[in-house]
């Protein structure tokens, strides 16, 4: 079975490098080539374009910056759709929208190829170790289909039904790990400012009520100050506007989602999008004159 997996970023890399240590049949493509260097080396072929890539694939894997990016690739005459064999199944790994899901699979039917959404959960962590949580919807007998595949890259691998129902999952939790980011730099600020050392108000925050996935993954790295590099501002605000697009879509009114979503934008439009993705507590940091660090640098006035 041949697999084409296009996008390889902090993501796409190392689900196709398990892809590649599972013993797959593997095509690879990026705009960027110097991101499919180590894939090479785990014996992947290379492909130009992606109309390269999906011409021979039985499976079409992607994982993409967002809906953009997915649309534009999906479509034309060097897209994944017109070049992709009758019959191929594309395994859509990325986060996105209902509306490009709709558009991208009325396409997809037309031309005999059949799509699952399956976003993913689990960080670039979960992504390299093989983890990932994923979250599937379309035709059940696909699914069932693509499962030895899926089980190659992740751990929990979860059939939600319909299409579109994966990425509805994934939007609805991915957004706690935002809220839950500015949740805790507020918290530890409130500490830091009432007098408490920020390393020993983390830990209070990690053996409390208040603990999370996000207080142990994310309060060190903003403790650091690297604002950890596995995802950027631009994606995790792309996500907060996924989130307020789906509430608008499905009636849900979510006034803290619309909040976070205001930061997520001022910090993106501040340091711009290529910037770690925690950057967002940097706003908090600076209204506060205080940085959330062991030995913090000074704020000017
Ligand atoms: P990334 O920006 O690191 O990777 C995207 C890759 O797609 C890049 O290598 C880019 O060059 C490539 N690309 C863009 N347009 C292309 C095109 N037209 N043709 C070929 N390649 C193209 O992003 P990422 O962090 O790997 O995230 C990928 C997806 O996974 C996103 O939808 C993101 O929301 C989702 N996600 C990310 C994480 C994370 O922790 N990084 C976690 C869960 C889900």
């Amino acid at each position: 079975m041949r697999i084409a997996f296009i996008g390889l970023g902090n993501m796409g890399g190392p689900i196709a490098a398990n892809l590649a240590h599972a013993g797959s049949n593997l095509i690879v493509c990026d705009i960027d080539r110097s991101k499919a260097k180590a894939l090479i080396g785990l014996g992947a072929d290379w492909a130009n374009t992606p109309s390269e890539a999906v011409q021979d694939a039985d499976i079409v894997m992607t994982s993409l910056p967002g809906p953009q990016q997915i649309e534009s690739l999906a479509m034309g005459a060097d897209g994944i759709l017109a070049n992709a064999r009758d019959g191929a199944i594309w395994i859509e790994l990325s986060t996105n929208n209902l509306e490009v899901e709709r558009r991208v699979r009325a396409a997809a039917e037309e031309v005999g190829v059949q799509i699952l959404d399956a976003p993913v959960s689990g960080g670039t962590e979960g992504a390299a170790d093989g983890t990932l949580s994923i979250m599937v919807g379309g035709d059940k007998v696909i699914f069932d289909q693509c499962l030895p595949v899926l089980k190659m890259i992740g751990g929990e691998v979860s059939y939600l039904g319909d299409h579109g129902a994966g990425y509805v999952a994934k939007i609805a939790q991915v957004v706690l790990c935002y809220l839950h980011s500015v949740a805790l730099s507020e918290a530890l600020m409130l500490g830091v400012k009432g007098g408490v050392d920020v390393e020993i108000m983390l830990g209070i925050i990690q053996n409390s009520t208040g603990r999370s996935y996000v207080a142990d993954r994310y309060g060190p790295p903003i403790l650091r100050g690297d604002y950890d590099p596995g995802f950027t501002l631009a994606l995790a605000h792309k996500d907060m506007r996924l989130t307020l697009e789906l509430a608008n879509s499905v009636g849900a009114d979510l006034p803290m989602c619309k909040q976070v979503e205001d930061i997520y934008a001022r910090a993106t439009g501040a340091f711009g999008g290529e910037q770690n993705h925690l950057m967002a507590v940097r706003l908090l940091e600076e209204a506060n004159k205080t940085y959330l660090r062991a030995r913090p640098p000074q704020i000017a006035d």
